[in-house]
């Protein structure tokens, strides 16, 4: 269970301070599917990223079972993230990207990698791009290596953050399925950034509605839908996006 306390982020100092989040709680259950939704510049990344290690919060903490991640460094938390730009890294090729999460893991031998390399590009259906270098491939296969190099993690909760705004509609609608398809097989806690209301509506156990670093309501899709909590939440969810 992933437990978020009292999270606080700001950046800068003195007059320019912003408070990105503010005293932000969520309580995700194993194997649940959230996704935060909220306006432009709201937190939600930098929740995400605090989540994984690429901020330091200012305060509050973050529990995964038992563990404080705040105390652990980035490498180490067992949580994989998955960016909108992909940030593969282009001088490497699919494989080399893929495997790159599990260089420091002592625990897992050079075969081990392969084979959770394989293993994952045919789930994902690119083992034929394995020895391609990113530059490459279309958005949608570098979208498939980015998931893949979080799957071979084998995290216990994957973040993330707008995984298919880049990708054409048609693509994403096709990539809603298989994440949803993933996620059932898989069954790994999951945080999901989103501007898409229809990925909000038809992908979230529950959804998180952010406002100005502030959590405005959580609840299923439907509840926050029909009862939403404030006049923000009404105008948010009512709206598309
Ligand atoms: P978007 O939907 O546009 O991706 P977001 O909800 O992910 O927005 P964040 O990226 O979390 O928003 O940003 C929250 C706030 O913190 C914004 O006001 C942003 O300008 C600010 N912020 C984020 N990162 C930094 C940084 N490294 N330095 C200064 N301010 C930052
Ligand atoms: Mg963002």
């Amino acid at each position: 269970r992933l437990k978020i306390n009292n999270l606080v982020k700001t950046f800068g100092d003195g007059e320019k301070t912003i408070t990105a989040v503010e005293n932000l709680s969520l309580d995700i259950q194993d194997g649940e599917f959230l996704i935060v939704v909220g306006p432009s510049g709201c937190g939600k990344s930098t929740t995400l990223r605090s989540i994984a290690g690429l901020e330091s919060p200012d305060s509050g903490s973050i529990l995964l079972g038992d563990d404080e991640l705040t105390e652990e460094p980035p490498q180490q938390r067992p949580v994989a993230m998955v960016f909108q730009s992909y940030a593969l890294y282009p001088h490497m090729t699919v494989r080399e990207n893929m495997a790159f999460g599990l260089r420091h893991s002592t625990d897992c031998e050079k075969t081990e990698i392969d084979r959770r390399v394989t293993e994952t590009a045919e789930m994902l259906d690119i083992p034929e791009l394995l020895d391609r270098q990113p530059t490459e491939l279309s958005g949608g296969q570098q979208q498939r290596v980015a998931l893949g190099r979080a799957i071979v993690r084998e995290p216990e909760a994957f973040l993330l953050d707008e995984p298919l705004a880049n990708l054409d509609a048609k693509l994403r609608a096709q990539m809603r399925i298989e994440l949803q398809k993933l996620h059932s097989e898989l069954g790994v806690t999951t945080i999901y950034v989103t501007h898409d209301q229809t990925e909000a509506m038809t992908m979230a156990d529950r959804i998180a509605i952010m406002n100005d670093g502030q959590l405005q309501q959580i609840g299923t899709p439907l509840e926050c839908y029909h009862k939403p909590a404030n006049r923000f939440v009404a105008g948010f969810i009512g709206e598309p996006s």
